[in-house]
């Protein structure tokens, strides 16, 4: 996970600055490149270093992190998120009014180029809105126990200064569940297109999501309940250090579960009979693994 740290301001987060060496500075360690999510712009206070435009993009390749997921909860997980903690216009997919609403096409579209089926964007109750930090955002909600607990958004504006992805506050102590848990083998990813894709490709499967690489207490309660009730678990962590870190972290919270590895990158990007093979491959989480997976 890229190790940064919130402000006092929404949608701005620190990390230490990896371009004050070059800078004819020494090496920061108190986080003072300031990164705003918002505006794509960042300044270290340290180096003076500058960017005001493609900050994430810029720091991601500097970082060697796609950091775009991770602060985007943050910047949901802040003010904002009391301010706007969820769409105010929420609409179903599956009611939507597609012969006189652009979005509504929009939204559709954006689903169907990410693979998802008509089956899965009406079982998952994906939708879109229209306003505000929601709008242009395919949109899932996250239920617990029937339950409306959260929601996840997820761009489709194209807009280069807006988060990727966003969360209500409290979305990180839930999970996004897709089919049948009780009893099935679940495959549990990080990503919500990630884990359907796996669905898609093995359609018995029940899947679970985490939405980011780092597991939250109560999100570790929940995949733990999740694990003594299905018949057999499969981690698939995404293909970086963070998803290293991930599978590690749910080997040990399992009592016994496989791990797709080495990760053959994201699911919604591959083909659906690679992910399938590559879902039947994964390998018994063990201590071999764990020393591969930490070096
Ligand atoms: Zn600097």
């Amino acid at each position: 996970m890229v190790t940064h740290l919130a402000t006092s301001k929404p949608s701005e987060i620190r990390f230490c600055c990896p371009f004050c060496p070059t800078r004819g500075e020494s090496v920061d360690t108190r986080f003072r490149l300031y990164l705003n999510v918002s505006s794509d712009k960042a300044i270290c206070f340290n180096c003076g270093y500058r960017c005001s435009t493609g900050a994430i993009a810029r720091l991601s390749k500097e970082l060697g992190e796609d950091i775009g997921f991770d602060s985007a909860v943050q910047v949901v997980g802040t003010t904002e998120a009391r301010k706007d903690n969820g769409p105010k216009d929420f609409q179903l997919l599956r009611k939507a009014d597609y012969a006189n609403d652009v979005i509504a096409q929009t939204a559709t579209r954006y689903a169907i180029n990410r693979g998802l089926t008509r089956e899965q964007t009406y079982k998952a109750n994906a939708g879109f809105a229209t306003k505000g930090l929601w709008g242009y955002r395919l949109i899932f909600p996250l239920f617990w126990k029937n339950e409306l607990v959260g929601w996840v958004g997820r761009d489709f504006s194209g807009r280069a200064r807006r988060p990727k992805y966003i969360m209500s506050s409290d979305s990180k102590q839930h999970l996004f569940t897709y089919g049948r848990l009780k009893g099935n083998t679940v495959l549990v990813g990080e990503g919500i297109l990630n884990v359907l894709a796996c669905q898609r490709a093995v359609e018995t499967l029940g899947v679970v999501a985490t939405m980011g690489s780092n597991i939250t207490d109560s999100q570790a309660g929940r995949l733990k309940a999740i694990g003594r009730v299905a018949s057999r678990v499969v981690v698939w962590p995404d293909a970086d250090a963070a998803g290293k870190r991930f599978a590690v972290e749910l080997g040990y919270l399992f009592s016994e579960c496989s791990v797709v590895y080495p990760s053959p990158g994201d699911a919604d990007e591959l083909e659906p009979e690679l992910v399938s093979k590559a879902i039947h491959r994964s390998q018994p989480f063990c201590w071999a693994m764990q020393m591969q997976l930490k070096s």
